[in-house]
């Protein structure tokens, strides 16, 4: 390590933590990365493992416009990339149905009967649509009819976003369902496909993607390593409570708590930090102003829970995961873990399948015990005629706080309030990632905004600006222009009447 190169402390050890320590600790800089997990690095996208079960939250597909990202994943993580073939349809009615929809598969698999009354729905939509539609199902059905609205949209999204589609602002599907029409999905099923320039290249992402071999923690995991044989260190299991800066030195005291109470504290020239908003604001001394504090713990967040489930391995389904728009269940969908690779099943007659249930943290889901959860997803999964009983060998539950950072109608300002007093006041903290952002985002988002504040440590002045690593920005060559080489942040609805 250099020492005259500045000192870091990384509080997180996710995408972005780690790769800003593994971007400084190639630089020389001394990089600390302190992280509350006990066993695991990778954050959201660790990979966890019961009785030689590994599985991830959620399922991460690595793939991203950047190529700098892309590179870097190949420069982490070796020749240990897998390409998958990707699947994954709607469960409805205890049919499979073909995602994105087929019209002719949708047609046969409904039925007839209700064929007929999703068209009567659709046409009656378009006789008297609801004017000035102002809701998210106002929208959707006015596009696709009350029916289809309610088989393919309604389920579904109320139990991701917690929210009635009648609460959801319209603005939300008019960005995310752009220009599809019911008209237009017909055409497009029937008609041939037109080729276009670079369209190889999409369709090839919509049909496969890249995936360790062991799941995405494999990546993080590596990373990890990478820094600690520079030099640097990774400590796990240490939940960072205290964040001090001294006016006079400039310099950062970082304490930190392990399981068994002892305390610990590193001290460094700059800080990163990928944990949420609303904590970090705790850790502060000296505290901000009490409008600072405000913006900040009025940051929330949806949660989410994987119970996975071993399952003596008959070939239900070979889909990645499956969306459920089934009513009468709270599963929101399932993934299939040994379609993402093999090598997460340590025997192959079993498979693991993650029922995920999304949540917020301390609702009746979270709440329950991890004995009922395991029997609720069980049980869901016979429903659903997934599994029989006694095919359903064991079960482990994962809870995932603060899994989706809300976007509310006051959201952006009370993100600006804390970000502009950390800017002001506190030039050498340095908000990246995920919730370190408030941004419902991919991994590539969250390791670009970490690329560009290990660099700006690095020069010694704000080179980049990390807050415009942006979601809608379009693909551009490398070069100076590397904040715009994302497109990866998600839409999330906002409630009707927000801005
Ligand atoms: C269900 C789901 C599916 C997803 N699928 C994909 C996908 O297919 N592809 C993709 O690219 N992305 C996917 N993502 C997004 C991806 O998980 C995130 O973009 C990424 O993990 C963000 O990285 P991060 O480092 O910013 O934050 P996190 O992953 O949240 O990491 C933050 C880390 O900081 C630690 N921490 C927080 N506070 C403290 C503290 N006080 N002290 C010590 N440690 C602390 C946490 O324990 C955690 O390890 C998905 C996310 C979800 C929820």
């Amino acid at each position: 390590m250099n020492a005259l190169k500045p000192s870091v402390v990384c509080i997180g050890a996710g995408p972005a933590g780690l790769t800003a320590a593994y971007h400084l600790s190639k630089a020389g800089a001394p990089v600390t990365v302190l992280e509350r997990d006990p066993v695991n690095v990778g954050g959201i996208s660790r990979t966890e493992t019961y009785k030689g079960f590994r599985f991830d939250i959620g399922g991460h597909r690595f793939f991203s416009k950047s190529r700098e990202i892309e590179a870097l994943w190949n420069e982490i993580l070796g020749d240990q990339f897998i390409d998958r073939p990707r699947k994954s349809r709607i469960f409805y009615r205890r049919k499979l149905l073909d995602y994105p929809l087929k019209a002719f598969d949708a047609l046969m698999k409904l039925g007839i009967v209700e064929s007929i009354l999703c068209m009567a729905s659709y046409g009656k939509a378009r006789l008297s649509p609801v004017r000035d539609p102002r809701s998210f199902q106002d929208w959707v059905t006015n596009q696709f009819g009350a029916r289809l609205f309610g088989i393919f949209f309604k389920t579904y999204t109320e139990k991701v976003w917690g929210m009635k589609c009648s609460e959801i602002s319209a603005d939300w599907a008019a960005q995310r369902i752009k220009g599809l029409s019911l008209g237009s999905a017909v055409m497009n099923a029937l008609l041939p496909k037109k080729r276009k320039a670079g369209g190889d290249v999409i369709k090839s992402l919509i049909d496969s993607f890249r995936y360790p071999r062991l799941g995405p923690g494999q990546m993080w995991e590596a990373a990890a390593a990478h820094v600690e044989a520079r030099g640097g260190h990774v400590k796990r299991g240490m939940d960072v409570s205290g964040l001090n800066f001294d006016a006079a030195s400039k310099r950062w005291t970082v304490t930190s708590r392990a399981a068994d109470g002892t305390e610990n504290t590193v001290q460094g020239d700059h800080v990163i930090s990928t944990a949420a908003i609303g904590d970090l604001v705790d850790y502060l001394s000296p505290k901000p102003p009490a409008e600072v504090v405000k913006a900040a713990k009025a940051l929330r967040y949806r949660d989410f829970l994987t119970v996975a489930l071993v399952v003596k391995d008959r070939g239900r389904f070979d889909d990645n995961w499956i969306y459920i728009h089934e009513p009468g269940v709270k599963v929101g969908s399932i993934q299939n873990f040994k379609s993402w690779s093999p090598d997460l099943v340590p025997d192959p007659t079993l498979n693991c399948y993650g029922l995920e249930y999304f949540c917020f943290e301390g609702d009746e889901t979270w709440a329950a015990s991890d004995a009922d959860l395991v029997a609720l997803a069980k049980s869901e999964l016979v429903h659903l005629g997934l599994a029989e009983a006694d095919e359903v060998v064991d079960g482990h539950v994962i809870r995932q706080p603060k899994a989706y950072p809300v976007y509310d109608d006051s959201y952006q300002a009370n993100v600006e309030t804390f970000r502009r007093w950390v800017e002001a006041e506190r030039p050498g903290l340095h908000m990246v990632g995920r919730n370190g952002m408030h941004k419902y985002n991919n991994q590539d988002h969250a390791m670009m905004t970490a690329l560009l504040a290990a660099e700006n440590i690095l020069a010694g002045h704000a080179k980049w600006n990390v807050w415009e690593v942006n979601a809608d920005a379009e693909y551009h060559e490398a070069g100076e222009d590397r904040s715009l080489a994302l497109g990866s942040e998600r839409l999330v609805p906002s409630r009707v009447g927000a801005d």
